[in-house]
């Protein structure tokens, strides 16, 4: 587009034309030729009146660049950055030439934001962390996938809610970083929440970060339970192994038999070795090795636990054939310990178990569902030793824990919801389920 052209010339042609009645007039006496008044009068205002049209049509001809200017630069603020326009030369060409170099600038920043935007919305989409955005008014206004799998709805129900409809009011107003406590559809947690306040469109907004700190803090009370059971593990036997044989040697020599005496000695005999075993155990379960996961047919390995089981009826739900890639032995002992369990709460109420499992997007989910009472004190339920049963160890569901998460899965264990029975809920991570 050009911004208006030289027209030097054509304004001093202009100018010419609208003085030339007026020159003619004046030179008309020089030349001899004389006018009537009235004729005078009536040439000389006509004379004028194409003198100030002439004058009219340049004061429009020079405005004229100037109004397309105004609505190129309208175009500009609406966002048309590929306009370029020719300058007629002189000041213009630099108009031109400085309007051409704000309309590149524009364009190259407004690509260079969708590109950050893109990226920004990439990265987002695939973090583990859950990323939230609330605007002033405290309402959710952006969140990604990992947030919406936190939540358990869809950015379309979400976006537009209050952080008090959806119980986050906290989040926005507790110092942070917070630990949030709560379950949540993606998991028992504990969350820690961070908080940055950023300005968008001028706009106050508060971005929050949420991210699942379990497995961190499991991961360091195992080590402080591995290390208190070393040194406890060590005394206890040293002391354990003596006491054993001694006992045991005395019971052998006692010569006249006395039932109080070797009674006492059996009992010293049984407890001690019963210690022994059960600091074994647990030495088992802190020294853990890592996975060796193979190609495993997931239906058979659940048909042969389900067989173990021969005090209630175990059900095997589902028979979708799946390949998972897992360490068949750790795994195999993570399901017994859970079926187990299963059995043992549907034993107090003589209902059944059951054992289904499908691929929800990419993720394996198997569940073992009993009958039973269901759970009495959940935030017990995963402390080493915490048992509610007569000889139970209390360290099963802790060790299919730490099985099911070195294959990078979860174990929750829940009540079922409007009936009475648990449910374990292993979740296995594609990585596991790649060969489903
Ligand atoms: P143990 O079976 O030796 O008690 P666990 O660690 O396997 O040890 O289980 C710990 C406790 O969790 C159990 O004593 C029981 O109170 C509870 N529990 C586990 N599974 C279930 C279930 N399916 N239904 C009800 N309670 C359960």
């Amino acid at each position: 587009m050009r911004l208006g052209d030289s027209g030097r010339w054509r304004d001093a042609g202009l100018a010419t034309l609208a003085v030339l009645p007026l020159l003619t007039l004046a030179l008309l006496p020089a030349a001899g030729v004389r006018l009537a008044a009235a004729a005078l009068w009536w040439a000389v205002g006509l004379a004028l009146l194409w003198f100030a049209g002439g004058l009219a049509l340049a004061a429009r001809r020079r405005a004229r660049p100037l109004q397309l200017l105004a609505s190129l630069l309208h175009g500009l603020r609406a966002g048309d950055y590929g306009l370029r326009i020719r300058g007629g030369g002189g000041a213009q060409s630099e108009v031109a030439r400085e309007f051409n170099a704000l309309a590149a600038h524009l364009g190259g920043e407004q690509r260079h934001g969708r590109e950050t935007d893109a990226l920004l919305s990439q990265l987002l989409a695939s973090l583990e962390l859950g990323v939230l955005v609330v605007d002033e008014q405290d309402r959710l206004v952006e969140l990604n996938p990992a947030a919406e799998a936190l939540l358990g709805e869809t950015a379309f129900t979400l976006v537009g809610r209050s952080a008090s409809q959806l119980g986050l009011a906290e989040w926005l107003h507790r110092p942070v970083p917070l630990i949030d406590r709560r379950g949540f559809p993606a998991g028992e947690g504990p969350w820690e929440v961070r908080r940055v306040m950023f300005r968008r469109r001028g706009r106050p907004h508060r971005l929050l970060v949420v991210t699942d700190v379990s497995r961190a803090l499991r991961e360091q009370e195992r080590h402080a339970w591995r290390r208190l059971i070393r040194v406890l593990g060590h005394e206890i036997n040293n002391s354990l192994g003596p006491i054993q044989t001694t006992a045991s040697l005395l019971r052998e020599r006692a010569s006249q038999p006395d039932p109080t005496l070797s009674e006492g000695l059996e009992l010293i005999e049984r407890r001690s070795r019963s210690l022994g075993g059960f600091i074994r155990r647990y030495a088992e379960l802190a020294r853990l090795p890592p996975p060796t996961p193979d190609r495993v047919e997931l239906a058979g390995l659940i048909r042969h636990i389900a067989a173990l089981e021969e005090r209630v009826a175990v059900i095997v739900d589902s028979d979708a054939s799946a390949d998972v890639f897992l360490d068949r032995a750790q795994f195999e002992q993570a399901l017994i310990n859970l079926v187990r369990n299963a059995a043992e709460a549907a034993l107090e109420t003589g209902g059944g178990v059951r054992i289904r499992w499908r691929a929800d997007g990419g993720v394996l989910l198997i569940e073992v569902e009993d009958d039973g009472p269901g759970i009495a004190h959940t935030e017990n339920l995963f402390v080493p030793f915490f048992t509610t049963k007569p000889g139970g160890s209390g360290i099963g569901l802790l060790l299919a824990r730490q099985i099911i998460e070195a294959h990078g899965g979860s174990l929750r264990l829940l009540n079922r919801q409007g009936t009475s029975g648990a449910v374990a809920v292993v979740r296995l991570p594609a990585s596991a389920a790649r060969a489903l």
